[in-house]
């Protein structure tokens, strides 16, 4: 049996409780380990046998899985954040359905919800996005025409750019037709790492701000309103509006016991 887990962003407290009895567990780990903090390779049980798919081809990845297989061993592969999100684990998943091998997916914290988290916002406030759009620019991996940057902006959503960090400046003059060249913008680089940073400012200067801090790889770029203050109360605590858990606001001092 393969257990794909995602590691989540990188803080050793944030894989989930699942995830880390599949590591406690494993016979074998094979990790990401271009973006897996290898200090969670720590929970793994005396003489696990550890493997680094960043120096591995797709085809020897699945040797080793095989292998494991045949000797009866379960195995862990540990993708970091959520694997559903650039993962390419799916290729994986394909295989071993090919080779008959059964596996299942523990899902993981992603970076874009850690990198709320490190910047303290919310990517859905009303009356300014109710849409978060997950998308990166094309690089070695080509993305489909119509999911441009540019056309994706017209939308005005929350955006949350993955791999695209090397080229924030084009990015930037990407989204500045829709958003405009004051929109907020920030940089998260390695969220919820001991060693992260946060760059903030506008589409017009954060390029320029990036490239002075010397990021160039594992961040994310958030662009939209949402970055700023400017936004409606929920209606989901709004007193006048009643629903199925709080049936108007007579009597109830908003306190919850068990
Ligand atoms: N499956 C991962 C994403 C893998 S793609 C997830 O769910 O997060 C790799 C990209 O994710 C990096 O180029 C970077 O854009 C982003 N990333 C991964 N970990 C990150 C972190 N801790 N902080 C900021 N960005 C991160």
């Amino acid at each position: 049996m393969v257990h794909f887990v995602g590691a989540g962003p990188g803080d050793l407290e944030l894989i989930t409780v699942k995830g880390k009895r599949l590591l406690e567990e494993a016979d074998v780990i094979i990790y990401a380990g271009s973006l897996v903090n290898p200090r969670l390779l720590s929970y793994g049980k005396e003489g696990v046998e550890i493997h680094n798919s960043a120096e591995m081809t797709l085809e020897e990845v699945l040797a080793v899985m095989k292998q494991a297989e045949t000797e009866g061993k379960m195995t862990v592969r540990l993708h970091t954040g959520d694997p559903s999100v650039y993962g390419a684990h799916r290729e994986q998943m394909d295989a071993l359905d090919r080779l008959g091998i059964g596996y299942d997916v523990t899902p993981g914290v992603s970076s874009f919800l850690a990198a709320a988290a490190s910047l303290k916002k919310e990517y859905t406030l009303p009356g300014v996005s109710q849409t978060v759009i997950l998308t990166r620019k094309g690089g070695r991996t080509e993305v489909p025409a119509g999911e441009s940057l540019k056309s994706l902006a017209k939308h005005q959503a929350t955006m949350v750019i993955f791999l695209s960090v090397g080229q924030m400046e084009e990015v930037a003059a990407d989204l500045a037709p829709a958003y405009g060249w004051d929109a907020p913008a920030a940089v998260v680089y390695k969220a919820s790492w001991e060693d992260e940073k946060i760059v903030r400012g506008t589409l017009k200067d954060i390029g320029e701000k990036v490239k002075k801090e010397g990021i160039r790889k594992t961040a994310l770029i958030a662009v939209g309103g949402f970055l700023g203050d400017d936004y409606q109360l929920s209606r989901l605590y709004d007193g006048s509006f009643t629903h199925e858990f709080r049936k108007g606001t007579e009597g109830g001092d908003g306190t919850w016991q068990k």
